[in-house]
């Protein structure tokens, strides 16, 4: 083992695909640093939602138990018309869901997510996380990369997964194509349980689709609070970025929302505004010792709820390979990209046709409403199959 750490390998970025990546790493007998930007290794206040293939994925890491201690199981998945009220889809998640799958949907607050990774990684005490490091730049030198942080700091590493996010600063080194600013503009905020609305309480993720925009919302933390999501296209010219959101932005956009979804609008005292974007799926995402995985691999839209589902599944992917070739790092990521990429695109591309049914107007809305109009449920389960059917035994491509 080398002294300086140069056997070691480097994960850039400590959100939820980073910390998967670098229990998957560990678990597969490697040494792991995690660098990462922020002050402190933490996630925003907001919920999301897990398909069975994130649980499954959880287990692989080692911290299934703890996932599934914060998470709340909800009934169903639910889309309304939010301008009829009437029942878009409505796909039970329950026991039969489970068999099918073999494990649950949920939802869950994003820091709980990313805390059980985060136990775990402690839990292990091998893995080193330095915060306050923002990789700029990576230069590779044979067997060697060395990460080189905003302070010029020479981080040396065997290799580097560039766990990095949308912005991610190692693909725009590798590849620098540019983002796709979707003009989608995204308003999340967590309220407490009882400021929220007692008809909409319902133990389900439920869309209220609408022209142009939609409205979501779901229990968090066994119902103690509920996490609300409004998306509408922009009427402004948008970048990529987050920052905080007015009130009066939003209900600029929900003229014709019955009430029932558009008091959600009003509930929050505070909201964060993310302009969405995503990129065109690439076909390589390894460069020599540097290889990229979750966002920095494959930024999506939110429209079918699987980023974070696609992150966990790539460090666990990264894992396997790495535990099969670990004494040739290009070789296991030449095995871990063949496993990953046309899997992800799909994911990528599914979630743009998602927005697009999700956000109909006129006839494209009557042709939606149409769409699963008394579907039973194992014809959802059939077409989610590709989606959430997905496991760590065969994540492997040969
Ligand atoms: C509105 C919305 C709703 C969503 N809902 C869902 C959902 O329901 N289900 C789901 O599965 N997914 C969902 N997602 C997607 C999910 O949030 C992301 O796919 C997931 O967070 C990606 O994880 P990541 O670790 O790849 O990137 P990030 O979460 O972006 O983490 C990147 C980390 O790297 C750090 N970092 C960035 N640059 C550097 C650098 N240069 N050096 C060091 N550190 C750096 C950042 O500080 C951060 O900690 C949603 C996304 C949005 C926007």
């Amino acid at each position: 083992m080398a002294a300086d750490g140069a056997d070691r390998i480097l994960v850039a970025g400590g959100g939820i695909g980073g910390l998967a990546a670098a229990l998957a790493l560990a678990r597969a007998g490697r040494r792991v640093a995690v660098l990462e930007q922020a002050a402190e290794i933490g996630e925003i206040g907001a919920g999301i939602q897990l398909g069975p293939n994130a649980f499954n994925a959880f287990d692989a890491l080692g911290v299934g138990p703890l996932a599934r201690s914060r998470a709340v199981y909800v009934e169903r998945m639910a889309m309304m018309d939010a301008v009829d009220g009437s029942t878009v889809a409505s796909l039970p998640v329950g026991d039969a869901f489970r068999a099918r799958f073999g494990n649950p949907y949920a939802v869950i607050h994003r820091a709980d997510a990313h805390g059980s990774l985060l136990d775990g990684v402690r839990a292990r005490g091998d893995i080193e996380l330095l915060t306050s490091t923002r990789i700029e730049r990576v230069e590779q030198t044979g067997a060697q990369v060395v990460a080189i942080d905003q302070h010029g700091v020479r981080h040396a590493g065997a290799a580097v997964i560039a766990c990095d996010g949308v912005r991610s600063a190692v693909r725009a080194q590798y590849v620098g194509d540019p983002v796709r600013v979707s003009g989608h503009v995204v308003y999340r905020a967590v309220v407490e349980a009882a400021d929220f609305p007692a008809d909409l309480r319902w133990n389900a993720p439920v869309v209220w689709s609408g022209p142009d925009c939609h409205l979501v919302h779901y229990p968090l933390r066994g119902g103690e609070q509920y996490n609300v999501v409004v998306t509408f296209h922009s009427r402004e010219r948008e970048e990529w970025g987050v920052r905080e959101g007015h009130p009066e932005e939003v209900r600029s956009y929900f003229d014709g929302i019955l009430p029932q979804p558009r008091q959600l609008i009003d509930l929050p005292k505070s909201w964060k505004r993310w302009a969405t974007a995503d990129r065109e799926p690439i076909g390589r995402w390894t460069y020599g010792r540097a290889t990229l995985l979750g966002d920095a691999a494959h930024p999506m839209l939110q429209y079918i709820a699987q980023g974070a589902c696609m992150a966990l599944e790539d460090a666990v992917t990264l894992g396997e390979a790495v535990r099969a070739h670990g004494d040739d790092l290009e070789v296991a990521f030449a095995r871990y990209e063949r496993s990953r990429i046309a899997r992800t695109a799909r994911v990528v591309l599914s979630a743009r046709e998602m927005g697009r049914l999700y956000h109909a107007r006129g006839v494209e809305r009557l042709v939606r409403n149409e769409l699963w109009r008394d579907r039973p449920p194992e014809r959802f389960y059939d077409a989610l199959e590709w989606l959430y059917g997905w496991r760590a035994e065969t994540c492997l491509a040969d």
